[in-house]
């Protein structure tokens, strides 16, 4: 891979990105049952130990591909963690078979991965990685907060 260019951050990014990578706590990033629907073709839902439960489409999840392509392909385009590239509009929508893991299998005992049917399996999802792309309305909310989002 060639060597990355001088990345211009915003202040205000930095600071988001400061807060996110501030430390969970423990019991935020431990998974306490993890259900992985595969044959629902539904998603992955998660109950954590402190209590809390997230739950993430699979289309979510393969947007949200922490591998090094995958990021590199967001931050190019300006798309968050689970943003959907957008779908040229000029093109006939063509039937695309729904995105899901064809397997889904624990990596250690601190992250998930998963062989997507579109061929993709480089991502490793950490269980504090997935903890913060939480998309309930609860985590969604302190998330708008951090960025300054009046509601
Ligand atoms: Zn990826
Ligand atoms: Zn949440």
């Amino acid at each position: 891979m060639s060597h990355e260019g001088i990345r211009i951050v915003s202040t205000d990014e930095q600071a988001r990105q400061n807060q996110e990578e501030k430390p969970l706590d423990r019991s935020a990033s431990a998974p306490a049952k993890v259900r992985v629907l595969l044959t629902e073709g539904k998603g992955v839902e998660i109950d954590w130990a402190d209590g809390h439960t997230s739950a993430w489409s699979f289309s979510f999840l393969r947007d949200a591909c922490p591998c090094a392509t995958c990021l590199e392909e967001r931050g190019k385009e300006g798309r968050s963690a689970g943003q959907p590239k957008p779908r040229p509009q000029s093109l006939l929508p063509m039937y695309a078979a729904p995105i899901k893991p064809n397997s889904a299998r624990g990596v250690g005992r601190y992250a998930i991965e998963f062989e997507w049917n579109d061929g993709h399996r480089s991502g490793i999802y950490s269980w504090e990685y997935l903890r913060r792309q939480c998309a309930c309305p609860q985590c969604r909310l302190q998330k708008d907060e951090l960025k300054g989002i009046p509601n």
